[in-house]
């Protein structure tokens, strides 16, 4: 296969802090509709990855294809219009907006909405606000504002945030961190739902929920891969193991 037959291509990505080289050499590639996860031990460079793509941190060397575009030529905001969306650790939610006005005003608005466009694109941001909330299981709590929500619900919402920007590339950093058993089962539903028609790249640290929701995992250590396949191959490869076991 070819780098433009993935959505996602990174290759022979390096990037150094003071010559230290947290990411180094790194290639893999990300299909359609595929969930990708990216474990490995704390300073294993995962974060750091993922700044790469959405453009916060500049490549020393490599590049990162979306489809047939250079990432690392592009800007933040050029990256996010491309169709790459990302979620922080730390939700940036407005709280003191309803669920609906939070994903109302994420909506994007390249557009003109001038005149006799501006009601049809209201019923439209209605229409996919309603949508996008049944997607994240809030469709109930569209009028409560955000503060008012449990943590695993905010989670949703901001995932929800992205989701109306309708993002090719969806990135999330411990998405389920901090969440109830149950309330992680159906993240791991939610991110199965929204498959169709984009890719995921996903940070964990919970194995359950990895086992849950990977199609293929990729162990980064030392900015490298160490293992790459399917969560059964990787946990019983002896690399992964010794270094998970730290001996
Ligand atoms: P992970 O997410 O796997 O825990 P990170 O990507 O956060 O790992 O970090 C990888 C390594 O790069 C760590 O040693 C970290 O200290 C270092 N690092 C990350 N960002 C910077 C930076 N902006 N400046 C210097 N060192 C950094």
């Amino acid at each position: 296969q070819q780098p433009k037959d993935f959505l996602l291509s990174v290759e022979g990505l390096t990037v150094s802090f003071d010559g230290f080289k947290a990411v180094n050499d790194l290639s893999f590639y990300v299909d359609e509709n595929e969930i990708r996860v990216i474990i490995g031990p704390n300073g294993a460079g995962k974060t750091t990855v993922l700044d790469l793509i959405c453009g916060k941190t500049r490549a020393t060397s490599g590049s990162i294809h979306f489809r047939d575009r250079d990432l690392t030529k592009m800007r933040e905001n050029e990256i996010v219009q491309a169709g790459v969306g990302r979620k922080f650790q730390t939700p940036s939610i407005y709280d003191d907006l309803t669920v609906f006005e939070n994903l109302e005003i994420s909506f994007p608005r390249g557009r003109s909405v001038l005149g006799a466009l501006t009601f049809k694109r209201d019923a439209e941001v209605r229409e996919r606000v309603h949508e996008v909330a049944e997607m994240i299981f809030l469709k109930d709590r569209l009028a409560m504002r955000a503060d008012l929500l449990s943590h695993g619900q905010k989670q949703w919402l901001e995932i929800g945030m992205l989701l109306i920007q309708d993002p090719e590339l969806l990135m999330l950093d411990e998405p389920v961190a901090g969440m109830s058993v149950s309330e992680r089962v159906k993240t791991a539903e939610l991110l199965h739902r929204i498959i169709e028609g984009r890719s995921v790249l996903v940070i964990e640290h919970d194995m359950k929920f990895v086992e849950d929701i990977a199609h293929k995992v990729t162990v980064l250590h030392q900015g490298q891969i160490l293992s790459e396949g399917t969560m059964d191959k990787v946990k019983n490869d002896p690399k992964v193991i010794e270094v998970y076991l730290g001996h």
